[in-house]
């Protein structure tokens, strides 16, 4: 996998707001779709899903830090530019 993928990157699909990220931890490509959720929506999912033990695509499992390994703001940034005025998660 190369290094020069972007980080994080809009990659909308059908209409759904979706951002691939990279996982801090592995840089595998994680896919977060927003569907059609709005802004307070989709940061109380985030909410969620940030201390939900889960494992990553990359074959890590975390008890919580999802908004750390996934990028939380970065992918509120690039899905919601028009409600976005500063990290959230990691201020
Ligand atoms: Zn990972």
């Amino acid at each position: 996998m190369s290094e020069n993928l972007p980080t994080a990157e809009r990659c909308d699909l059908d209409g759904r707001r979706r951002v691939r990220i990279r996982c801090v931890k592995c840089k595998t490509p994680v896919i977060l779709d927003f569907g059609s959720m709005d802004f307070s929506t989709a940061i109380n999912r985030l909410e969620h899903v940030a201390i939900t033990p889960q494992e990553c695509p990359g074959f890590h499992t975390e008890l919580s830090g999802w908004d750390f390994y996934w990028r939380f703001d970065e992918a509120l940034a690039l899905a919601f530019p028009e409600d976005f005025t500063g990290p959230i998660f990691r201020p």
